[in-house]
């Protein structure tokens, strides 16, 4: 029997109220107990001066496989996800084929098993093709390993159709996930509408075609019962609906990206497509909303949107670049920015980037509790380095953060109690 002590850590887990300075000890691969323990340690990790808490959950990531490998693949995503503390995610169907097929689920579900570095949870599509119209088989899709519901690339445009999802999904308890976006307003947009995007010369995406659809569908979420969650939340209308949505009683929750609370759209004055997402970098004060919604608890979660694209992909003009950030490798420090500047504390960050989206997800993850699988994240709050895109872990290379100084670094990640990432090194 193999018994690892995690040593003179600040142990934050939230989901059991803990915060203290205490051991936490691992025993086959699982939990076995926070702070004192009868065991004798076969080995030991020193967490001194660093923060040990359950693995992070990231609910939002494209793993671009099937389909689009040289982007990124369920490995490289992998060792991304590890590098950046997470160790439970759940991956986006846009993928070629789309999920939208309990074989293709059981594919991505076996694939995240037989990599072995971060426990891979497919969210599977609504509609078949990811086409707005036909629903997909749920149950099935379920059944094969698919956690929650979403079109996201694409909104689930069509109210009937998402009156039925919302209707089928509320009938087991699935969560619908929505990628907030009326097309009619946002169609061949480039980057958030206003003065900046007039400035640049590129069609706009005016915050008006999110708050829309987040409007709409919180009118069907109350219709029909069902969870409805808002993925990359960035308006401040949208911000103050779910808000309202929540004080109403509705069962509406939502997430945000790291890249809507840290950056404005001043990042695409330049031209720089490593700034273009979807939805977009928004003002200022769409910004403060998002900071605001995560401190008083608007937003639950928050989520990458670790969107990998080829470097063709980018190059093309801010008009024709595809939208997407990778986000796994710098979701730790642009967070930690939150409890820097007093929005959360650390034990309230940590609960959104672990136990509560494993909870909107049903998972069985995010927490210490004993007996739980020894998923656990080591970092040091402190630690300063600077973003080099040529050295991240995933295949792809657009970051706006190139260059940057990042402070917190993630230094060890272990799966089932065994060390998958430790200083700069994915192992295994
Ligand atoms: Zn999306």
């Amino acid at each position: 029997m193999s018994t690892l002590r995690i040593t003179g850590g600040r142990v934050i887990d939230p989901a059991n109220g803990i915060d203290k300075l205490c051991d936490v000890w691992v025993e086959d691969g699982k939990v076995a107990g926070v702070g004192a323990f009868k065991g004798k340690a076969t080995e030991t990790i020193d967490a001194a001066g660093k923060v040990v808490c359950p693995g992070f959950v990231d609910m939002h990531v494209h793993l671009r496989e099937p389909g689009q490998e040289w982007k990124e693949d369920i490995a490289s995503g992998s060792r991304a996800a590890v590098a950046g503390g997470v160790t439970s995610m759940a991956c986006m169907p846009n993928t070629q084929p789309r999920l939208d097929h309990a074989g293709v689920v059981r594919q991505v579900v076996e694939r995240g098993r037989e990599v072995g570095l971060c426990r891979v949870h497919p969210i599977a599509a609504v509609s078949k093709g990811l086409e707005g119209k036909e629903l997909t088989e749920m149950r099935e899709l379920v059944r094969a390993g698919a956690v929650a519901f979403s079109d996201d690339g694409r909104p689930i445009w069509h109210a009937g159709v998402m009156r039925k999802a919302l209707e089928y999904a509320s009938t087991f308890d699935f969560l619908v996930i929505q990628h907030a976006e009326e097309l009619g307003l946002t169609e061949g947009g480039a980057v958030n509408e206003g003065w900046i995007s007039t400035q640049l010369g590129v069609s706009g995406m005016p915050a008006a075609g999110e708050d829309a659809m987040v409007a709409r569908d919180i009118m069907l979420a109350q219709l029909t019962g069902a969870r409805y969650h808002v993925a990359h939340i960035s308006t401040r209308g949208a911000v103050e609906l779910v808000r309202q949505a929540k004080r109403q009683g509705l069962r509406v929750t939502a997430e945000a990206a790291p890249h809507h609370f840290a950056l404005t759209e001043q990042e695409v004055l330049n031209y720089n497509a490593d700034a273009k997402m979807n939805p977009p970098l928004r003002t200022e004060a769409d910004r403060q909303a998002v900071i605001a919604g995560l401190g008083d608890g608007t937003i639950d979660a928050i989520a990458t949107d670790h969107a990998p694209h080829h470097e063709d992909d980018k190059r093309c003009g801010l008009s024709c670049a595809a939208f997407g950030i990778v986000g796994l490798e710098t979701l730790l420090p642009v967070s930690l920015d939150l409890v820097r500047a007093g929005v959360l504390t650390l034990p309230q960050l940590v609960a959104k980037l672990t136990h509560v989206p494993a909870a909107l997800l049903n998972l069985q993850a995010g927490t210490l509790g004993a007996g739980r699988p020894a998923d656990i994240t080591i970092f040091d709050e402190k630690a300063r380095w600077t973003l080099d895109r040529d050295r991240l872990f995933s295949k792809s290379r657009n970051t706006p953060w190139h260059g940057r100084e990042m402070t917190g670094r993630v230094t060890h990640t272990l799966l089932d109690g065994r060390v998958v990432y430790a200083d700069g090194n994915v192992l295994g």
